[in-house]
């Protein structure tokens, strides 16, 4: 089927002056001088950026969120920013807990599909689990079971399962997206986020199968997306970015209208 493809308006939002006061500079050669040096950074900067060769949908969520010409109307994603409250997930380097990265990640990339006109479902907004038991593991089942009853009452076409891995490697870096080794649809859906992934991370990971809880038991096409390596010194700093969170949620929302378009 041919691709259709999706309006972004690639104009960027222009840059407010900064409000601080410069300093009064008494010589004209200073002057002169702070002048040549602002030109050369502007010429550097201009000339990094025609250097890149990234995605220009990419590169266009760095600095402004695109417009989508809202066409997927009539589509549901369910999003599931994992762990909260109780359960912070997994912690990294510099104790950044994961919980605190999913949200923000899973936020950004409901505001992107809501502009593709995808009906979005959140199990989560805020920092909170869904258990009510004082002991760990019975709180755990409670809180899966409500993220499942959540999925299964939405009848959605995909749910993303938000989290950020760690691994006793600490070199191991870069996301991956894993589906449920039963689902049809699940290696395509799961592919096409892979896919734009790689290209904000530079990694080429491909996607798995797995067997997790919420994969396993819920209707529809259930993707767990493994935004990056919490236990990655560089990575771990890239994830509590706003800025390269911005892009990761751009990859996952571009990857979702990959499939939703096939
Ligand atoms: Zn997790």
């Amino acid at each position: 089927m041919q691709k259709k493809r999706l309006i972004f308006n690639r104009a960027r939002h222009s840059i407010s002056p900064k409000t601080k006061p410069r300093a009064k500079l008494a010589l004209p050669s200073k002057k002169l001088f702070i002048g040549l040096l602002g030109l050369s950074l502007l010429l550097i900067g201009a000339a990094a950026l025609l250097s890149r060769q990234e995605d220009p949908q990419l590169s266009a969520a760095k600095n402004s969120m695109p417009i989508w010409n809202g066409s997927f109307s009539g589509k549901t994603v369910v999003i599931d920013p994992g762990h909260g409250g109780i359960d912070p997930g997994a912690i990294g380097v510099t104790k950044v807990k994961e919980k605190d990265v999913n949200l923000p990640v899973a936020l950004k990339v409901k505001d992107l599909l809501i502009q593709a006109g995808v009906n979005v479902i959140m199990i989560r907004e805020e920092d909170r689990d869904f258990g009510s038991s004082s002991g760990a593991s019975s709180r755990k089942r409670e809180d899966l079971a409500h993220r499942t009853k959540v999925v299964d009452d939405a009848n959605a076409d995909i749910i993303l399962s938000i989290h950020c891995n760690s691994y006793p490697n600490k070199n191991t870096r870069g996301a991956q997206v894993f589906y449920y080794k039963g689902s049809p649809l699940g290696p395509e859906a799961a592919e096409a986020i892979q896919d734009r992934l790689n290209q904000v991370t530079g990694r080429k990971r491909v996607v798995r199968p797995d067997n997790f809880y919420m994969l396993r038991n819920t209707q529809g096409v259930a993707l767990t997306v493994e935004i990056g390596f919490l236990s990655n010194p560089e990575e771990e700093k890239k994830l509590v970015d706003s800025d390269y969170q911005n892009q990761i949620a751009m990859a996952i929302a571009l990857g979702v209208a990959d499939y939703f378009e096939k």
